[in-house]
């Protein structure tokens, strides 16, 4: 099973600090408290704008549960091939800019070396707009818990806009009060950290 961990810094920070994070978390399981035993690592392959990483990911077993947890950082998904970053960036573009699909799945910078086919950018937006009314319900109630009084954005919007206007928001709030700079944790690893597991981003 994955757990998603917090990480600041992202991916090349992670290159460097992985192994101290890991000796760093909890050895007690995020089900029965039990102590959990290091049960190796592996490695995975993630794609940035800019180039392929291999990450290691490490695993803990615990002899109470019987199972296997793969601690995840969080600027990455579970099983996901794209940082959350590159994620938001291109349904960023298309949904809240307008750009059209075609243009947001191809290299959006000229240093950038990878794209994506019209099928897969399709299928993170109809998962994403098949969650956004729920996220959206508790992305608010988070924000009205940082701020009772504050204005929500308005006017005829779809889930998706919302989802994606409401996370920046949400975002920006969260790091200016828990003091975390804006570019070491990223807007979807947020949400990730934040969601129940069928909400994740
Ligand atoms: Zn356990």
């Amino acid at each position: 099973m994955s757990i998603i961990v917090t990480f600041l810094g992202g991916i090349s920070q992670y290159l460097i600090e992985a192994k101290q994070w890991f000796d760093e978390l909890t050895n007690r399981c995020p089900h029965c408290e039990a102590k959990t035993h290091r049960h190796g690592q592996y490695l995975r392959t993630v794609w940035s704008e800019l180039s392929a990483f291999q990450i290691p990911i490490f695993r803990r077993y615990c002899p109470g549960c019987v199972r296997t947890f793969s601690y995840i950082p969080s600027f990455i998904k579970p099983y996901a091939r794209f940082l959350n970053s590159y994620r938001l960036h291109r349904i960023g573009c298309h949904v809240l800019e307008h750009v059209s699909i075609n243009k947001a799945i191809r290299s959006l910078s000229p240093a950038s070396v990878t794209s994506i086919s019209t099928t897969t950018f399709r299928r993170w937006l109809k998962r994403l707009r098949g969650i956004a009314s729920d996220v959206n319900k508790h992305l608010i109630k988070r924000l009205l818990e940082f701020q009772p009084n504050l204005p929500l954005p308005s006017g005829r919007v779809t889930d998706l806009f919302f989802l994606l206007q409401t996370a920046l928001k949400f975002h920006l709030r969260f790091c200016e009060i828990s003091g975390v700079s804006a570019d070491s944790l990223g807007v979807f690893d947020l949400l990730n950290l934040e969601l129940p597991i069928a909400l994740r981003i």
